[in-house]
């Protein structure tokens, strides 16, 4: 018997080589894995980094799947895909390629070693609940829609790079 098919949300950042082409391509790459398809992509913004300030601002986006793989078999490929765009990391929230995570899984709930699923900055990253509000507003999160969550940001950390496809 085939494996239920499930909705997750990608969240993807990158501040080096080419930033806006890492993410264009990680979404048409998302779109590829195995048993999975891509059904949203969010428009691009750009934040100012976390942590270290001397390093060059993210562009951020937030894809929409619906996978028949399981979260540790998604996981895996995720990771994959961010060694493939030769991922760097020098430090702790310092510059890199390609940074996935995944946001959120159903509506599992899963705490362990390599995963923890809602993941556990959600709520709190502008740069994650704008763009997820603009591809699933209607999505709720802890009581709360995610276009009302987006509204609680001020936006002054986060400016779109293409206009919202609406
Ligand atoms: P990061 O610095 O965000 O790239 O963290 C990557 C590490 O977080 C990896 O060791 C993952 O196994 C772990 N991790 C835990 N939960 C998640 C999640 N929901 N999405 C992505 N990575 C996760």
């Amino acid at each position: 018997m085939a494996a239920a098919q499930h909705t997750a949300y990608i969240g993807l950042g990158s501040n080096l080589a080419d930033p806006v082409r890492q993410i264009e391509q990680a979404l048409d790459e998302l779109d590829e894995l195995p048993l999975t398809r891509l059904t949203a992509r969010s428009p691009l913004y750009c934040s100012r980094p976390l942590g270290p300030q001397d390093q060059p601002d993210f562009v951020n986006a937030v894809a929409g799947i619906v996978t028949r793989l399981s979260p540790l078999a998604l996981l895996d490929q995720l990771q994959a895909l961010e060694q493939r765009h030769r991922r760097v990391r020098q430090r702790h929230w310092g510059p890199r390629t390609l940074d996935l995570d995944l946001l959120l899984f159903a509506d599992r709930h899963w705490v362990s070693a390599r995963l923890t699923l809602p993941h556990p900055a959600l709520l709190e990253r502008a740069f994650v609940m704008i763009p997820l509000a603009d591809i699933a507003p209607g999505l709720v999160l802890d009581g709360a829609r995610a276009a009302q969550r987006a509204k609680g940001f001020d936006g002054s950390d986060l400016r779109p790079l293409t206009p919202p496809s609406r």
